[in-house]
């Protein structure tokens, strides 16, 4: 994952209205529009190229809706796929709508991937391999429970949201289901995160041990396996 670009839409109505967030889940969106720049989106000309429609979301209300989301994912100057954040995760979107039971605007971080014309393969398992890493960053960085992924498809389906089918049309396309990108996600998540713990400087963080406890029973056949059974029981 290259690092995320991160320019805030501090003149989006959202930003100023600066409602507090402490997220619980994530709501993932697709645009609804052909164009995988995110230059269309976000204000970065640096590193996105130059707008010269102004009409990306560091606008008041973008095309006079009041909406905006934490990130969108898609193409830099370059063609790279890059993450860009434009709200900090402490601040709630305004993404989802209102559903029948509430909205998640208000427990959610939320992103927006890129549409193309929806045709091409290869951008769609580039932008979603994006889409999946981002998502297991943000479970790990905020300890969201992977099953607390969902579209905003799944959160109308819920009573959470307006009524719209991204991006389930988009992976239907595709064989794919929300399902499938949880399952990618979780794998992402085991093989970034999970595997890299390391164990034994936690416990013996936790329990003060000294080197030289740590040099003993680090020379146990199992040591892996037990500071890892050693951390989980310390709860
Ligand atoms: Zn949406």
């Amino acid at each position: 994952m290259k690092e995320h670009i991160v320019s805030y839409a501090v003149k989006n109505d959202c930003y100023k209205a600066a409602q507090r967030l402490v997220p619980v889940g994530i709501v993932v969106h697709s645009t609804g529009a052909n164009n995988p720049y995110l230059r269309r989106y976000v204000d970065s000309p640096a590193e996105l190229g130059e707008n010269i429609y102004n009409n990306h979301w560091n606008n008041p209300s973008p095309g006079g809706r009041k909406v905006c989301v934490h990130a969108f994912i898609g193409y830099d100057a370059g063609q790279n796929i890059r993450v860009a954040q434009i709200l900090p995760y402490n601040m709630a979107c305004w993404g989802c709508g209102q559903g029948g039971k509430g909205s998640y605007n208000s427990s959610h971080i939320q992103f927006e991937i890129c549409e193309d014309n929806l045709n091409n393969r290869s951008y769609f398992e580039k932008v979603f391999s994006e889409a999946i890493e981002y998502c297991a960053y943000l479970c790990y960085i905020f300890r969201i429970d992977i099953s607390d992924i969902v579209s905003h498809a799944e959160a109308y389906k819920k009573g959470y949201a307006s009524n719209h089918g991204d991006c389930d049309h988009w992976l239907k396309r595709y064989g794919w289901t929300m399902d499938t990108f949880r399952k990618k996600v979780s794998e992402v998540y085991r093989k970034n995160y999970e595997e890299k713990t390391d164990y034994a400087s936690l416990v013996c963080e936790k329990c003060g041990f000294t080197s030289q406890t740590r040099e003993y029973l680090d020379r146990y056949t199992y040591s892996e396996d037990l500071w890892r059974k050693l951390w989980l029981a310390m709860g």
